[in-house]
């Protein structure tokens, strides 16, 4: 499943280091979140381990499980801190579902007022909403 070659450092570890400019709207110990570059939802936040060596959430979820628990509390945390409840949680896993950094994250996406699927269900984000 592993992209990664080389020694890179992914673009997560150089934002996390300064290098590149983002937020950091939410860190603990190990995770920390940042705004997606390009949203695709009124919220759509990235929750990213701190440490880089796992590159998507099955390699994760084999080698440390408990850090994977870390990411969906720490993405229940700053979906709340962004006004949303409900929200989606999404891992690309492999370049065909769409994975372009090869560093695990995961996608929380959802409205300021409520979930994805209240949107959808009505038809269509609240007015005024952009993603
Ligand atoms: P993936 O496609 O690997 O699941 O998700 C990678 C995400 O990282 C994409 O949604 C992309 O918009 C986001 N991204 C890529 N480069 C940057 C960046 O420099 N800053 C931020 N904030 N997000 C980025």
């Amino acid at each position: 499943m592993t992209e990664r070659v080389g020694t890179e450092p992914s673009i997560f570890t150089r934002i996390l280091r300064g290098e590149i400019p983002s937020e950091i709207v939410l860190q603990t110990d190990d995770v920390f979140v940042i705004r997606d570059i390009a949203p695709q939802a009124p919220i759509h936040l990235l929750v990213i381990p701190k440490a880089d060596e796992y590159a998507d959430v099955v390699e994760l979820a084999a080698g440390d499980p408990k850090l994977l628990a870390s990411m969906v509390e720490v993405a229940r945390v700053a979906a709340s801190q962004a006004g949303a409840a409900d929200f989606r949680l999404i891992f690309n896993t492999g370049v065909g579902a769409g994975q372009t950094v090869f560093h695990v994250h995961a996608h929380v996406l959802a409205t300021r007022f409520g979930g994805l699927a209240e949107a959808t269900m009505a038809g269509g984000l609240p007015d005024g909403e952009e993603a």
